[in-house]
């Protein structure tokens, strides 16, 4: 299989080891986020795009997440 990020090649689903890792970090985060904030899932991922601390991998996939439409 392949990153649906950055096609670099992966054993598992969807993305590769270090976007899989950015995915989870946002998951977490978002547990955190909407209990103070009461942000949506998407409101949510914009901030993660537009924060200059974001990290490139955490970026790629808040972009992507907002590209797919997922929830
Ligand atoms: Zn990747």
């Amino acid at each position: 299989m392949k990153c649906v990020i950055c096609n670099r090649e992966t054993d598992a689903k969807g993305y590769c080891e270090l976007h899989a890792k950015a995915y989870q970090n946002i998951n977490e985060r978002y547990v955190i986020w909407k209990e103070a904030l009461e942000t949506s899932w998407k409101e949510y991922l914009s901030e993660i795009v537009k924060n200059q601390l974001t990290g490139e991998w955490a970026r790629e996939v808040a972009k992507y997440l907002i590209d797919s439409g997922e929830k």
